[in-house]
């Protein structure tokens, strides 16, 4: 058994922290190749190891007063490797970085520094060796990953290494300079080293225990998704959980590697399993319910349009025209209804409009704001009936009017429209009529 174990920052935010970690990597002997990010919040006014670094290289590169906060980030490694007891003095790497602050080396150098210099103590810590990230993980000259070229030189790399620590969250160009991934990222290098080493097993450990089927903002303790599929994880992709990079996903669904999501502070709890597709019958009919505000909808009329051929695609011309993507299209048949996020839509409102009427000649568009979308999502409503009853009749007791339905052909998701203001009582009745109700 092969494991890879992503630790993110609140993880590692402090020696108490590393001590958990270390306990659970020695619990299982799987867990073979370990991902840090760079120490995260010991609390909710501290401040990430990461920010602090793009604050000292802003400093330090643009001449500005730098020291303290260097200081600062330096003493936060001091902290942890004193609490672990570790023979590791991190001076002359900080010495180092100093340098490359000052001459300009560039922001994502900087950031990087932060998974750097703790995979070094967690390799210390561990006893693994260390492997640095910018060795093994590339990017091409314009700074898109190259799966492939990193695919092969980290199998080649790994197969021969027991144990190891890859920092998180940034590799090398072909010039040899310093790439991260976007913020979160870390979780991508654990997924794109899981792949290389076919492991059985991605866990990502945070700090909460799992996926909840709904925003606890929202409900009151919602339960934890066991299992969910990567489609489901997709269609609730908007719930903007934070849990997981969504580039995190594609490294191990391409080798059928299942993700668990896994929490440090509470290693007893099972946390949520992300796989291919799965046998086990889902707990509940509906494995999760996501949300957003901030919608807008433009919705346009005309006469026998379903007749004239061509009418979708030249009013979704007038939308790629601007560079404005679209999040659902319900349509009649004398109308369709295009939903959009607001504030991308409304720099360009005026000149959309004056588009449609150009490209389709319509007998009237209206703009509607304050929308909200709901996807209720689930690999368990295919083989129920009733399921859309169920959402409408509870949205109906709780006197919301429903503004849009889209049930996607999957089967999967429903997704509902509705005002701004109804947004949370909505996800509540939801909730409620189907997993209270069915506790
Ligand atoms: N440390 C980086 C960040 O704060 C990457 C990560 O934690 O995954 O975004």
């Amino acid at each position: 058994m092969k494991k890879v174990v992503k630790f993110g920052g609140s993880s590692l935010a402090s020696a108490r922290q590393f001590k958990k970690v270390g306990d659970i990597i020695r619990s299982d002997k799987a867990r073979r190749y370990v991902i840090p990010s760079a120490p995260g919040k010991r609390n909710s006014r501290d401040e990430k190891v990461t920010d602090m670094l793009y604050a000292c290289y802003d400093a330090a590169s643009t001449g500005a007063s730098y020291k303290k906060i260097l200081e600062k980030i330096q003493s936060r490694y001091t902290e942890i490797i004193d609490g672990l007891e570790l023979n590791l003095n991190l001076d002359h790497e900080f010495g180092r970085i100093e340098e490359n602050f000052v001459s300009g080396i560039g922001r994502d150098y900087a950031a990087s520094r932060g998974e750097y210099l703790n995979g070094q103590v967690m390799a210390a810590y561990l006893g693994y060796e260390f492997i640095d990230a910018a060795e093994v993980i590339f990017f091409d000259e314009e700074g898109n990953f190259d799966a492939e070229a990193t695919n092969q030189e980290l199998s080649e790399r790994l197969e021969h290494v027991e144990r190891a620590v890859i920092p998180g969250f940034y590799g090398s160009k072909p010039d040899g300079s310093i790439k991260t991934f976007s913020r979160g990222g870390s979780d991508v290098t654990g997924s794109i080293v899981a792949r290389a080493i076919h492991a059985d097993m991605y866990e990502n450990w945070t700090d909460v225990s799992g996926f909840l089927v709904t925003d606890p903002k929202i409900v009151e303790n919602p339960e934890v998704i066991e299992t969910i599929t990567y489609k489901e994880l997709r269609e609730l992709a908007y719930m903007g959980a934070g849990v997981l990079h969504e580039d995190a996903i594609f490294p191990v669904r391409k080798e059928g590697i299942p993700i668990n999501i896994r929490n440090t502070n509470r290693p007893e709890d099972k946390g949520t399993l992300i796989v291919e597709s799965t046998c086990r019958k889902p707990r509940y009919t509906i494995t999760g319910i996501a949300g957003r505000k901030g919608f807008c909808s433009v919705n346009i009329e005309k006469a026998m349009m379903n007749a004239e051929v061509g009418f979708g695609r030249k009013v979704l011309q007038v939308f790629e025209n601007y560079g404005i993507s679209f999040e659902h299209m319900p349509s009649g048949i004398d109308t369709m209804s295009i939903m959009l996020h607001q504030d991308e839509f409304e720099e360009y409102e005026q000149s959309v409009i004056a588009g449609i009427h150009r490209a389709v000649h319509p007998d009237a568009v209206e703009l509607e704001s304050g929308l909200a979308l709901i996807a209720v999502v689930g690999r368990g409503m295919k083989a129920t009936r009733g399921t859309a009853g169920r959402i409408f009749s509870a949205l109906a007791h709780a006197r919301i009017n429903v503004k849009m339905i889209d049930q996607g052909s999957s089967e999967l998701n429903i997704i509902i429209g509705v005002k701004d203001a109804d947004f949370e009582q909505a996800i509540r009745a939801i909730y409620d009529i189907f997993i209270l109700a069915d506790m």
